[in-house]
């Protein structure tokens, strides 16, 4: 609680255009914070993952998703409710609440009611679309001037608050908000007043965000483009010699996996790393979580061997998950890293060595191939006749290694520390996109995402899967992911030389490299 004493406060916060990336540190630090968000249709969703479980979160955009729509005064008086009953509210409005946001409107309102308040500017969409489009919106030898105007009022209307016979020549930058429905008026009273049709003009669509879309043309020539094109709001218009600028600065939708729509199933807990890589290349992830990981039911292996550790030589781990989980159930037992000093560790590969490490352990042992078979390789090579090996990792996998070892005279305890469950619902979602032909690449970093993937298609025949999946790229971390999704009559596109998640991502992005190259 910020507020003092039990005494409500709104803060009304500027969210940013769409990239989630440009809210304030001001604005984060609020969101980390409420109680109660009031959020917007133009507020990225993402931002939400600010804020507190607990927190009440309210959706009071005016469009979108057959949701209910709030009207103003509905959300002013939600905003004085939960303000007046103790809690802290962010209200959260796309851009900046100041800039054509009505902030001003809900602010009045609380005033009026005797509610405290702050507010948080934000970056404006008009900015931020200029940017993201190439368009420097003011430039030392282009202009000198930039006016941001509403494209809402009907401009033919005669109370018009837009001095138009000023505002055509008066500035050099014109950017207009909620402009597109209006578009063939506000060109003509443009053109009427006195500014050049040959003035350049871009349109920005969901600006700053994975869909931004931009289109170029004049004055005389853009409302025809714009309908041509299909673009719908929310979008910006830029009038202006500034656009010519976009050809060499345009930089955003020139990101090599711009515009390609990214499925990645990794499990909610790990998706962070391959969506921030793809992310950052310009990909628009599309986050289907497939697995969900679970800790086990019986941890008794587990606890017997931890109670023998220093008998054990080897220590095996083969995912990330095996070692959070074996750790939680070590500290459980009041027990940390110095109970291991007997075994020596090794693990799968580079990442569950970094994860070990953050426990404060070196791996003794990394194998050159990162597989559950290069593992056995490597310690077949060291030697394990009669050794005793502990091998936490998840309640069902493959058996090679084990089987393996004790093949090879080891004396293996399998100690299931978590386990792997299909999650639900977003199922139609996914098919839905699939059928539409929106997406262009499926990734898959372990056998069992392309499983639990598989189960949520949920062909009712191949001929399905087949015509799901036309078209669809295939990206597999993997030899044993790949032939995972080849035994299920799929092709696997692409694939790294290494098995991590930046060698997958490398590998992506050269894939569509050639792709273009091909195309052009
Ligand atoms: N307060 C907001 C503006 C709200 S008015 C701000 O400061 O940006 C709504 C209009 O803003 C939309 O009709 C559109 O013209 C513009 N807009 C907001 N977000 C946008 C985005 N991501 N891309 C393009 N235009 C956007």
């Amino acid at each position: 609680m910020m507020a003092a004493r039990n005494r409500g406060k709104v803060y009304l916060v500027g969210a940013g255009p769409g990239d989630p990336g440009l809210i304030t540190l001001r604005g984060k630090y609020l969101l980390e914070r409420a109680e109660v968000v009031v959020y917007d249709y133009l507020a990225s969703p993402k931002l939400l993952r600010h804020v507190p479980g607990d927190a009440e979160l309210i959706y009071a955009g005016k469009k979108g998703g057959g949701l209910h729509a709030f009207t103003q005064e509905e959300i002013n008086q939600l905003l004085i409710d939960r303000a007046a009953g103790g809690r802290t509210v962010v209200r959260l409005k796309g851009g900046d609440p100041f800039i054509f946001g009505r902030g001003a409107e809900e602010i009045e309102e609380l005033v009026a009611a005797g509610i405290d308040f702050e507010v948080v500017p934000g970056v404006t969409s008009a900015t931020a679309a200029a940017t993201y489009a190439g368009i420097p919106i003011t430039h030392r030898e282009y202009t000198a001037s930039v006016a941001f105007i509403t494209g809402h009022e009907a401009p033919g209307k005669k109370e018009s608050n837009i001095a138009w016979d000023k505002l055509a020549t008066g500035a050099g930058t014109i950017v207009i908000y909620m402009g597109i429905k209006n578009l063939p008026d506000i060109t003509r009273r443009l053109i009427d007043n006195g500014r050049d049709p040959q003035t350049p003009v871009a349109v920005v669509r969901w600006a700053s965000t994975p869909i931004q879309h931009s289109v170029e043309g004049t004055l005389a020539t853009i409302t025809d483009v714009v309908r041509e094109r299909g673009i719908r709001p929310p979008a910006l218009v830029i009038v202006g010699e500034v656009v010519r600028l976009r050809n060499t600065i345009d930089w955003f939708e020139k990101r090599p996996l711009f515009g390609r729509h990214i499925v990645v199933t990794r499990t909610r807990e790990q998706a962070s790393e391959l969506v921030a890589g793809l992310e950052e290349q310009g990909a628009d992830c599309l986050e289907y979580s497939t697995i969900h990981i679970e800790p086990v039911e019986d941890y008794g292996i587990l606890d017997a061997a931890l109670d023998e550790i220093t008998t054990y030589q080897w220590l095996l781990f083969t995912s990330l998950n095996g070692v959070t989980y074996f750790f939680r159930r070590l500290f459980a037992r009041g027990m940390d890293a110095r109970s291991l000093n007997g075994p020596k560790i090794a693990v799968v590969g580079r990442a569950t060595a970094e994860k070990l490490g953050e426990y404060g352990l070196r791996a003794d042992l990394v194998p050159e191939k990162f597989t559950g078979e290069g593992l056995a390789e490597a310690l077949l090579a060291q030697g394990v006749e009669g050794a005793r090996i502990l091998l936490p990792r998840a309640l069902r996998a493959r058996e090679v290694l084990p089987e393996t070892l004790t093949g090879a005279g080891a004396r293996v305890t399998v100690a299931p520390v978590y386990q792997n469950v299909p999650p639900q619902g977003r199922k139609d979602e996914l098919r839905e996109q699939l059928a539409d032909g929106f997406i262009d690449l499926v990734t898959f970093t372990s056998s069992s995402t392309v499983t639990n993937f598989l189960t949520m298609v949920d062909a009712a025949s191949d001929e399905e899967l087949q015509r799901l999946l036309a078209g669809v790229r295939i990206a597999a971390i993997g030899p044993i992911t790949a032939r995972t999704v080849e035994e299920r009559g799929l092709t696997v596109d692409i694939q790294p030389e290494r098995y991590t998640i930046p060698d997958l991502v490398d590998a992506i992005v050269a894939y569509y490299q050639h792709a273009d190259a091909r195309r052009n």
